[in-house]
């Protein structure tokens, strides 16, 4: 990946890149005041949100992948659980009302700049009065064969729901940890 800063976000001063000891990785370090600009993998985290046989998606309204269906996710914050990050990612984008149960998919996303790591829950819907948020043209529920997997954001989205069905159609639900490039 390219360099996260060309200057010090503390005094301005040009970023370096300089390898410390046993470190494993090349860190950008300000020239100046020695300020260390570590770059870690970003939590992702999400709902599939369930009604019967059915999932809500959502159909994105910003960039990347506009106009696509994707399930509510988002980076996760500072100060939240996991599973804190996917009930609040899951109110923000579709305003349905979830209890969070097990965690279905735990997908390590390494070629990502930076890298991430997506946890996917399966999220009970309580009801289906629900508002989208800004970041949602609209939402409606899916049964699988309604699905065009064509028209889906991501392969993190498109493997989390194949893996929901699967689980779904032998009657059991398991978690899934895998690793997409
Ligand atoms: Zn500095």
């Amino acid at each position: 990946m390219g360099k996260p800063f060309q200057f010090c976000p503390m005094c301005a001063a040009p970023m370096l890149e300089k390898r410390f000891g046993v470190d494993t990785h090349p860190r950008e370090v300000c020239s100046v005041c020695g300020y260390v600009h570590y770059v870690n993998p970003l939590p992702v985290v999400g709902t599939v949100p369930i009604w019967g046989d059915k999932v809500l998606l959502c159909r994105r309204a910003i960039e990347p992948r506009k106009g696509y269906w994707t399930l509510p996710a988002g980076f996760m914050e500072t100060n939240e659980t996991l599973r804190e990050g996917a009930a609040r990612e899951t109110r923000e984008e579709s305003g349905a009302h979830i209890e969070v149960k097990d965690l279905l998919t735990l997908i390590d996303v390494p070629g990502a700049s930076p890298s991430q790591v997506h946890f996917y829950y399966i999220a009970q819907l309580l009801d289906l009065d629900w508002q989208p948020g800004p970041e949602t043209l609209e939402q409606r529920l899916f049964s699988e064969e309604e699905i065009d997997w064509d028209e889906i954001s991501f392969t993190t989205v498109k493997t989390t729901l194949q893996h929901y069905f699967a689980d779904r159609r032998a009657g059991r639900f398991l978690l899934h940890s895998y690793s997409l490039s």
